[in-house]
């Protein structure tokens, strides 16, 4: 059994008291152990049973993330885990913000996930999990480990922390048995004992290297915390053992299930449902959950996406009179000679995935061929990307991304080379952004562009076997991308700016009299 702090406190109480709760909890599994903490108890009412003591993990992930923040390096020791840590660590979180700045204003990024306010939380924004998961993800360590090649080789050693706690986070939130096959990452598999079981070893590994860390004095993270993450990590690795040693009855352990993020979901829904009413009355809640469950029978077989049958991009490019033809006349004067490696290793990864969205939404196999290498349909346009573009794909591959073609990488190649000229172009990037639809302009124009231009040209009628053209449907994909970065980059400025307004509603709601009466 685990118990979380949701229950045995009122709101206001646990947000305020977030930073001691592994204070309050220490103490309390401390009294029901005697005085020497343990990983499991004896339960008071079931003989033979036992309540195993646990803090809950993404508490102990937002410290550690937090801590990163604040003391600004880790350095955790490497002796016997070089295989893990490297040789030496001294990760910096320095590293993280210079990668972010390499990266800001780039139409296509390699850590895309990295966002500007997690680089600076405020205080109320270090309670959400978001910050730490946009940090300690698998762009950021691609992002590091291409960076280190590229110049800048002490970013390794923060790639290799990052790495490393992400791992953990990894092996601790699985919350289904299918999400290793999915993700093609064996640390997303359940957790089983067994002697060779990937996770259980690595658990192990870093519940050492925790211990280690702690004694050797080396900068790192607090007592508490590394009191909390040791304590959860034998729990869980006890807990399953128990489960399967012991009532011999189970087959594997979903980890994330007994984190706080289930309960606090469910109540998210029950809340939501009612309005955003923060303090509903249990009659309130009854319905809700009804209401959960009837919503959980309806099929949505019915409202699945429908195929692509015709060419939507044609249609929506004839459709749309919109002006292009000013920024036909931009476009056309864009040198696209230089090609600079980082820029293209990351369109590689996107040309990729933009393939396999555009074939997966078409279900065809002959534009399968036409967008995605390694089938040979069209044996004549594949195999020529250089090998010194493919270092991020490399990197990020776990054996199932789709590598592009020739065609798909070219034409996305062009998409990324003109947008850039036109965002660099702050009076151009105005005008296009004050069009009714944007996508479409840029399309035209380049589609102006490229069939003015004799050495294109070819990009714009290559067809699959059964007549298809991909060339609108890769630039619209494309241009989806560039948007996106865009839009991170306009409210990342107000974003810091007005953080005391937007979460002007939290601070109200912590520090109102209602919410003390609960
Ligand atoms: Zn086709």
């Amino acid at each position: 059994m685990y118990v979380t702090g949701e229950f045995l406190y009122p709101c206001w109480f646990l947000k305020l008291l977030n930073r001691h709760l592994i204070l309050i909890f220490r103490k309390l599994f401390m009294d029901l152990c005697n005085g020497e903490l343990r990983h499991s108890i004896e339960h008071p009412y079931r003989p033979r049973e036992k309540l195993f003591l646990i803090f809950d993990f993404t508490h102990n992930f937002k410290n550690i993330f937090n801590q990163f923040v604040n003391k600004k390096q880790m350095h955790p020791p490497t002796k016997d885990n070089e295989d893990i840590l490297g040789v030496s660590c001294h990760a910096k979180f320095l590293h993280i913000k210079t990668l972010y700045a390499l990266e800001e204003g780039k139409t296509l990024k390699v850590a895309h996930q990295l966002k500007k306010v997690s680089l600076n939380p405020s205080s109320i924004a270090r309670t959400s999990p978001q910050h730490a998961l946009s940090v300690f993800s698998d762009s950021t360590v691609v992002g590091l480990k291409h960076f280190a090649e590229k110049g800048h080789p002490e970013f390794l050693q923060t790639a290799k922390y990052v790495e490393f706690i992400q791992t953990i986070w990894n092996i601790m939130s699985v919350k289904s048995p299918s999400k290793a096959v999915r993700k093609r990452n064996s640390f997303f598999t359940p957790l089983q004992i067994g002697e060779d079981h990937p996770d259980v070893t690595y658990l192990r590994r870093a519940m050492d290297i925790f211990k280690n860390w702690q004694k050797s004095g080396c900068a790192g993270l607090s007592n508490e915390t590394f009191m909390a993450c040791i304590q959860t990590m034998g729990a869980v690795l006890s807990l399953t053992e128990h489960l399967q040693v012991i009532t011999q009855n189970v087959e594997y352990f979903l980890s994330g299930k007994i984190m706080s993020d289930p309960i606090e979901a469910r109540f998210g829904m029950y809340r939501q449902s009612n309005g955003g009413n923060f303090l509903m009355s249990v009659k309130q809640l009854l319905l809700a959950e009804k209401k959960i469950r009837c919503l959980s029978l309806l099929q949505r077989d019915g409202l699945s996406r429908a195929i692509i049958s015709c060419e939507p991009g044609e249609e929506d490019a004839s459709a749309n009179h919109e002006d292009f033809q000013w920024l036909a006349d931009f476009t056309k004067t864009v040198s696209t000679n230089d090609v600079d490696d980082t820029d293209a290793s990351v369109v590689v990864f996107v040309s990729g995935y933009i393939g396999r969205s555009i074939f997966r939404r078409r279900r065809c196999d002959d534009c399968r061929g036409v967008l995605i290498s390694g089938f040979n349909n069209v044996p004549d346009i594949n195999g020529c990307i250089p090998e010194r573009y493919k270092t991020i794909f490399d990197m990020a591959d776990r054996g199932r991304l789709a590598e592009p073609t020739e065609i798909c990488f070219a034409i996305t190649l062009l998409a990324v080379q003109y947008f850039s000229a036109v965002s660099a172009d702050e009076d151009t990037l105005k005008k296009l952004m004050c069009c009714m639809n944007q996508r479409n302009v840029f399309l035209n124009a380049m589609r102006y562009v490229v069939s003015n231009t004799s050495r294109f040209r070819h990009l714009m009628h290559v067809k699959c076997k059964s007549s298809h053209l991909n060339f609108n449907l890769i630039v619209q994909s494309a241009f989806n991308c560039f948007a996106k970065n865009h839009l991170k980059r306009l409210n990342a400025k107000p974003m810091l700016e007005e953080a005391p307004k937007k979460n002007f509603r939290k601070i109200r709601k912590l520090t109102s009299k209602a919410s003390a009466k609960c």
